[in-house]
C-alpha cells in the first residue's frame, strides 16, 4: 500500500497514523487500498517480485516474519502490534481489478504482508475474490499460507490453477511453540497438504524461515523433508531465516532472552541488511535440495503455469 501518498493529516493529532486513517471494527482496523500489486521487498526471499496482500500484520504471531517493518509505516511497532493489530482492506478485490486490467501478467505472490488465510479471512472473505481476479486476467500467482482455512478454497484454487505453498520450516512442535505461537502445528500443516494435494490443489511447501543453531540441524532437516514428502508435496522451497529491519530487534530481543548463547553467532552469522552468510545459507540450500531428491521432490521455486485470461470461468461463493 503507498501509505507516503496518502493525504496530509491534522499535525496536531499525535495518534498513530493508522488510527487516525482507518475505522477499527470488530477489533480490525478497515483502511481502503490505493494500490493492492505492491514490490516484494528483496529481503523476503521469494521467488515473485509483486505481491497481493489483503491483510497487513498477522495473528499468527512468527518470530522470524520479515514483513514486519510495514507496521512501522503506520505508526505501529513491528513486535506486538504487526501481532495483535491487523489492517484489512475491504476494497482489495474491487482496487485489484481496476490494477490488473493495465498489468502486463508478471506473476504475484499472495498473502506476504500477512498471512493471507489468517483469522480475519473468516470475518471478510476475501480471497475467493482476489483469486478469481488473478485467474481472469491470467495472471499466474502463489498463494502462501500456513492456514488450514484454505481448504474453504480449495475447488476455486484448483480450478484457478493457482499455486499453494504452505510453510512448514521444522517440525520440531518445541521450537514451533514459541516461534509461531499463533499458527496450528506442524501435523496439522502437513495434513493440510495431503488435504490440498487431493484437491486437486498444486501444492508445494515453503520450507522457511529454517532457523540458524535452531533448526538447521541434519537430523531436523531430514525430519522436516521426510515428512513432508510423505504428506504429498512434491516440490519444497527452502529459505534460511532473513532479519531485515523490525524483524531483527523482535527476533533478537527472544533469541537474547531465550539462547542468550546463540546471540554472538547470530551477529556473525548476519551482515547490516539481515541476510546471512552466503556459505552458510547455500550450504543449508543444498543439504535440503540432496534430502529432496532423496525423497523424490523438486527443490527451488516452481513457477506456477500460465494461464490463458478469462481462465476459468469462476463462481464464487
Ligand atoms: S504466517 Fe507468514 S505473514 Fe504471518 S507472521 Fe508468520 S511468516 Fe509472517
Amino acid at each position: 500500500m503507498s501509505w507516503d501518498v496518502l493525504p496530509l493529516v491534522d499535525a496536531t493529532d499525535d495518534r498513530p497514523l493508522i488510527e487516525r486513517r482507518a475505522v477499527l471494527r470488530g477489533g480490525f482496523y478497515e483502511i481502503q487500498a490505493r494500490t493492492m500489486i505492491e514490490r516484494v521487498p528483496q529481503s523476503a526471499g521469494i521467488a515473485q517480485r509483486w505481491a497481493v496482500s489483503p491483510y497487513r500484520g498477522c495473528a499468527h504471531a512468527c518470530r522470524g516474519c520479515g514483513a514486519r517493518a510495514g507496521h512501522r509505516r503506520l505508526g505501529l511497532d513491528a513486535g506486538r502490534d504487526f501481532d495483535t493489530r491487523i489492517v484489512v482492506k475491504p476494497n482489495a478485490v474491487a482496487r485489484l481489478r481496476v490494477e490488473l486490467g493495465r498489468w502486463g501478467g508478471e506473476p504475484v505472490a499472495v498473502g506476504v504482508s500477512g498471512d493471507c488465510y489468517q483469522e480475519a479471512e473468516r470475518t471478510y472473505r476475501l480471497m475467493p475474490g482476489i483469486v478469481a481476479a488473478l485467474a481472469q486476467a491470467g495472471v499466474p500467482f502463489t498463494v502462501y499460507t500456513k492456514s488450514p482455512l484454505v481448504l474453504r478454497d480449495a475447488g476455486v484454487l484448483a480450478r484457478a490453477g493457482a499455486q499453494v505453498a504452505v510453510s512448514i520450516a521444522f517440525v520440531d512442535e518445541r521450537i514451533r511453540r514459541v516461534v509461531e505461537p499463533g499458527a496450528v502445528g506442524a501435523q496439522a500443516r502437513l495434513e493440510l497438504v495431503s488435504s490440498l494435494v487431493e484437491a486437486g490443489v498444486d501444492c508445494r511447501v515453503l520450507m522457511a524461515p529454517v532457523l540458524p543453531l535452531l533448526s538447521d540441524a541434519a537430523d531436523q532437516l531430514e525430519a522436516t523433508v521426510r515428512r513432508i514428502a510423505a504428506a504429498g508435496a512434491t516440490a519444497v522451497e527452502p529459505v534460511v531465516l532473513r532479519l531485515p529491519s523490525g524483524t531483527r530487534a523482535w527476533y533478537g530481543e527472544w533469541l537474547a532472552r531465550a539462547h542468550p548463547h546463540l546471540v554472538e553467532r547470530y551477529e556473525e552469522l548476519y551482515d547490516r541488511a539481515g541476510l546471512p552468510s552466503a556459505g552458510y545459507e547455500q550450504r543449508i540450500i543444498g543439504q535440503i535440495g540432496q534430502l529432496c531428491r532423496r525423497y523424490g521432490m523438486r527443490a527451488g521455486p516452481v513457477a506456477p503455469e500460465p494461464r490463458e485470461p478469462g481462465f476459468p470461468q469462476l463462481t464464487v461463493v
